[in-house]
């Protein structure tokens, strides 16, 4: 399928609106002043005799060819020319392919934030809710479910002091890749020989974002150790991370008796994720350090559907891990599972999340397959059909809120199975500060480690990222480097508002 834009630039946006029709497909561009034959999405803007431009907008797929035409003003730019380009292409795209999107058109990955914003803008709520429905074309249940996340959402950005930042912390290691992966995790096997020098370097950027914090006066809201699977970690390794963040980060300066209080923070979590990690006496490490909140995640009940996901864990490892946690005092334990998984039905995710409401964790996420980095075994593998993963997405939504839990955080991502979304459920009180804060690009995070990514919030610039090497070599071969951008976040920082 070819991707024909001439007289403007804007051919990302066309392919991201092409993915929510065809999410697994690649696609080749074109910018020849004539269309093309074969199967194509083509935008060609001429000026008019008035100034104004011409957009002709065609779609030919499946034998079938659409054509439409819409006028805009000369200095349309960037957002404001995507959407009329949207809004050109989006209804020949539902015609010929006989798809509604449930998000509409909206490409982007985060709509919560979006109705928020669009709310803020008209100073209605329904007006924002009357946007996305007539101008985008979200369904109606897409809108209910963005609009209760939203009223969720509102205590806990209340609650958010303007002084605070998260702290993002990444292992980008696991004990093997499961096969759908989309993060850019590293079998610790294969990487074993970086990970005294990992280590090492985490010590050292701990102690100069400590430093930049001491600086700026900001205050650490909420810490978040990601990756990968921080519990891949031995015991020793553990052990020393959580003591530099506690030292460095989490206590106060020694008061007239030299005694170092602890700093109250929002939520401290550890992404346990991988069952085959856990170990009773990783746990007690993490509780001896405070650890709020940690995630133990099955993805899936059904022992089939792991082993064809490449996860080397039981259903049972699983619950097990779980109850360990929950016998050792944990409060707050979130399960991840995905909808769309390779040899699940909707009776096996049925059970899945049936089995994760009868264990009660206090969230509980739902993700659904990123159909692009799953391409390897979604040619070799049946795998369920967009209909399905729908309906499971739609059983997840109905049961968890039927038993108490609340959606309290969205998120999309490109390629997604039946472009659905990602969403967190918590009972009340458990809802994750650091999730919600991050994702709605509201609070400044300091990332620490190979991948993670600091992002300040606020200042004429709005929000800007910086990311650390995506590869843990990348990132030790640089690593004097990026702790000088590091240091020189000081200023940057007080420069936010
Ligand atoms: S546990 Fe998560 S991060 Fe690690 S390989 Fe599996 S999907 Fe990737």
């Amino acid at each position: 399928m070819l991707i024909h834009s001439c007289g403007h630039t804007r051919t990302y946006e066309m392919e991201a609106l092409l993915k929510l029709f065809l999410p697994a497909q690649k696609f080749a561009f074109s910018t020849e002043e004539t269309l093309p034959q074969e199967d194509c999405i083509s935008a060609v803007m001429t000026p008019n005799e008035d100034g104004s431009m011409l957009i002709k907008g065609t779609v030919r797929l499946y034998g079938q060819t659409r054509c439409d035409e819409t006028c805009c003003s000369a200095s349309l730019q960037g957002n404001a020319l995507d959407k009329v380009l949207s809004q050109l292409l989006y209804p020949m795209l539902c015609q010929i392919t006989g798809l509604r999107p449930p998000w509409g058109m909206l490409t982007g990955i985060r709509p919560v934030n979006l109705l928020r914003r669009t709310a803020e803008q008209t100073d209605s709520l329904e007006d924002a809710k009357r946007i996305f429905r007539q101008n985008w074309q979200v369904t109606p249940e897409k809108i209910a479910l963005a609009e209760e996340i939203l009223s969720v959402q509102r205590p806990i950005f209340a609650a958010t002091p303007n002084n605070s930042v998260g702290i993002y912390v990444s292992i980008p290691f696991c004990p093997t890749r499961c096969r759908y992966c989309s993060f850019v995790s590293n079998s610790v096997t294969q990487m074993k020989r970086l990970l005294p020098q990992y280590m090492d370097a985490l010590r050292q950027e701990i102690g100069i974002v400590a430093q930049v914090l001491r600086q700026t006066g900001l205050l650490v809201d909420t810490v978040y150790i990601g990756g990968g699977t921080p519990t891949v970690l031995e015991p020793a390794d553990l052990r020393n991370l959580l003591q530099w963040i506690e030292d460095a980060m989490l206590l106060q300066a020694p008061d007239a008796k030299g005694i170092r209080r602890r700093l109250p923070i929002r939520e401290y979590t550890v992404e346990a994720g991988r069952p085959d990690t856990i170990t009773e006496e990783k746990l007690q490490i993490l509780k001896a350090f405070g650890v709020t909140r940690i995630s133990v995640n099955p993805q899936s009940f059904q022992d089939a559907v792991l082993k064809a996901s490449g996860r080397p864990h039981s259903a049972q490892d699983a619950v097990d891990a779980y109850l360990l946690a929950k016998s050792l005092g944990f409060e707050n334990v979130n399960m991840d599972f995905i909808a769309g998984l390779p040899c699940d039905t909707f009776v096996g995710f049925r059970q899945s999340i049936d089995q994760a409401i009868a264990l009660s964790p206090e969230s509980i996420t739902v993700h659904c397959l990123s159909l692009k980095k799953a391409a390897d075994f979604y040619q070799t593998l049946p795998m369920p059909d967009a209909d399905v993963v729908a309906q499971m997405v739609e059983y997840a939504q109905k049961t968890l809120c039927a038993n108490g839990y609340r959606p309290y955080y969205l998120y999309r991502q490109k390629n997604m199975a039946a472009n659905l979304e990602n969403v967190g459920y918590a009972k009340p009180g458990f809802e994750s500060p650091y999730n919600v804060l991050m994702m709605d690009d509201s609070q400044t995070i300091l990332g620490i480690g190979s991948g993670a990514s600091t992002k300040l919030i606020g200042g004429e610039r709005g929000i800007e990222r910086l990311t650390e090497c995506k590869y843990p070599y990348e990132y030790l071969d640089r690593f004097d480097s990026l702790m000088e951008q590091k240091r020189g976040l000081v200023e940057r920082l007080a420069a936010l508002d």
